[in-house]
C-alpha cells in the first residue's frame, strides 16, 4: 500500500461575512478535491486535547498517530531537531522568535517576516554578546546558552543546564506565551510567568537593548521595514521520547516535505526521511508545483510521503481571508494532482487530506476545535458527499474525539 498525506495547516474555518457566510474551504474553487469528494469517507476529528496548547506540534503530533500526553515535551525541542541540535539530559530548548514589541503591543510575532539572513546575524550578535552573560543573569542556574539561527523569524535557544538542579529553572509552572497569540495586543501579559521568568525576562531586556541600534535593524528601518526588536522566548521542553513511526505502524517508511522546522523536526523524530524541495518557504509564495512533483516522486520509494503546506496557516495569523482561499487553490491545482496521478499507478494506494487545527482568521491564531477530514483510495468505498469543507464533514458519523485514532485507521492498522 502506498500512502499520501497533504497537510493544508491550520485551514479548518469558521463562516465568514465577506464569503457570503461560506468557509474559506466552501469558498475556495477546489475542483480536484470536490472530484474526490463523492468517492471519499469524510469525517472530522479532534487533535487538540483541551488541556494543551492548539498549535501544530501537538495538532500534528497527533494527527500522524501520536498521543500527544505520551509524547508532547514542548515545540522548541521538536525544532531543534529539525536544526540538527542535540540535547541532553539536562538541557533546555525555547522557541526564540524575533518579534516587533511597539507602543507596548505585540505589533509582528515575525518581525515582518524578516529574512533568514537578517535573523542570522541578528542571532549571532545575541550569541557574542548577550549569551556570555548568562552567568550574571541566571547566577543561582549554572550552565550555557546557545543560540541557534532557523529560518527567517523562528529561531531555537538551548539553555544547557549544569546539573540536574540547575536544570530546575524551569518546570510545568513555568509559563511561557506564544507571540502568534497576541497581534496587536498588549504583550506585557503575555511575558515568561512562573519559574525562570525572572531570568527570561532578564535576558529579553538585554537582548532589546543589543537590537536597538544593531545596523540589521538600522537597514531594516532605512528601508521602511519594522525592525526585529526583541527575541520572545516561549516553548521550552526537554528532550522528547518518541517511538519511529515504522516502529508504531508496521513498518512502513514515511517522508515529509515541508518548509517549516518544527514539521521537520517531527518527521526527525519519527525517523522519517526528510525531502528537501527547493523553492518552498512556509509562506504564500512557496513552490507548490514543486511540492507535488517531489512527493510523487518520493512514492517511488517510500511507502508513505507527507505534504505539509504552511502557507494556509500563515494566512489565517494575518486575518488575509483572500489568502487563505488562494492558498486551498494553489494546493487543489498544484500539490494534488500530482500525487493523486502518482497513487493512481500503484495497485493500492490512500490518500489523508487534513488540516492539523483550525486557524481562523476572525481570531488570527489557533484554536481547539475539530478539523475535516477526507480519505480517498483504492479500498475505499465512497458516501456520495458532494463537497469536503468543515461543512460536510461536521454532520459525518465518522468522528474521532481523539484525533490519534484517525492515522491508525487511515493506514489499516
Ligand atoms: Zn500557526
Amino acid at each position: 500500500m502506498k500512502y499520501a498525506v497533504i497537510i493544508p495547516d491550520g485551514f479548518a474555518d469558521e463562516p465568514i461575512e465577506s464569503l457570503g457566510g461560506k468557509t474559506p474551504m466552501q469558498a475556495a474553487h477546489t475542483p480536484n478535491l470536490d472530484a474526490l469528494a463523492p468517492m471519499s469517507i469524510i469525517g472530522h476529528s479532534h487533535n487538540v486535547p483541551k488541556h494543551l496548547p492548539p498549535g501544530s506540534d501537538v495538532a500534528t503530533l497527533a494527527l500522524l498517530g501520536y498521543d500527544p500526553d505520551d509524547v508532547y515535551t514542548g515545540r522548541a525541542p521538536l525544532e531543534a531537531a529539525a536544526l540538527g541540535i542535540d540535547l541532553g539530559e539536562n538541557d533546555w530548548a525555547l522557541r526564540c522568535n524575533l518579534v516587533t514589541l511597539a507602543d507596548g503591543l505585540m505589533k509582528s510575532f515575525t518581525a515582518e517576516h524578516i529574512s533568514t539572513e537578517e535573523g542570522t546575524e541578528l542571532l549571532k550578535s545575541v550569541q557574542e554578546r548577550i549569551a556570555p552573560q548568562w552567568n550574571q543573569i541566571a547566577p543561582d542556574f549554572p550552565g550555557t546558552i546557545e543560540f541557534f539561527p532557523g529560518v527567517s523569524y523562528r529561531n531555537i535557544m538551548v539553555f544547557r543546564a549544569a546539573d540536574a538542579k540547575s536544570a530546575a529553572l524551569f518546570s510545568k509552572a513555568t509559563k511561557t506565551f506564544p507571540p502568534h497569540d497576541y497581534t496587536d495586543q498588549p504583550f506585557e501579559q503575555a511575558l515568561p510567568a512562573g519559574d525562570g521568568a525572572a531570568q527570561l525576562r532578564e535576558l529579553m531586556k538585554r537582548v532589546e537593548a543589543l537590537f536597538a541600534d544593531h545596523p540589521v535593524n538600522q537597514k531594516r528601518a532605512a528601508a521602511g521595514k519594522l525592525p526585529a526588536t526583541n527575541a520572545w522566548l516561549w516553548g521550552q521542553g526537554k528532550r522528547p521520547n518518541i517511538v519511529p513511526f515504522a516502529e508504531r505502524f508496521g513498518g512502513i517508511r514515511g517522508g515529509m516535505i515541508s518548509a517549516v522546522d518544527l514539521l521537520r523536526g517531527i518527521a526527525k523524530n519519527l525517523k522519517w526521511r526528510q525531502i528537501d524541495v527547493p523553492g518552498i518557504t512556509g509562506y504564500v509564495d512557496t513552490d507548490y508545483a514543486a511540492k507535488g512533483q517531489y512527493a510523487a516522486r518520493a512514492l517511488d520509494d517510500l511507502d508513505l510521503v507527507c505534504v505539509h503546506v504552511e502557507a494556509t496557516d500563515e494566512s489565517g495569523h494575518e486575518g488575509a481571508t483572500e489568502k487563505k482561499v488562494k492558498a486551498l487553490e494553489d494546493i487543489d491545482a498544484l500539490v494534488i494532482p500530482p500525487v493523486l496521478e502518482k497513487l493512481r499507478g500503484f495497485p493500492e494506494w490512500r490518500l489523508l487530506v487534513t488540516p492539523d487545527h483550525p486557524t481562523p482568521v476572525r481570531i488570527k491564531t489557533h484554536s481547539h476545535g475539530e478539523v475535516p477530514w477526507l480519505i480517498a483510495g483504492s479500498d475505499i468505498a465512497g458516501e456520495g458527499r458532494t463537497t469536503y469543507d468543515e461543512v460536510s464533514a461536521a454532520d459525518s458519523p465518522h468522528y474521532f474525539e481523539r484525533g490519534w485514532e484517525l492515522m491508525p485507521k487511515f493506514l489499516g492498522r
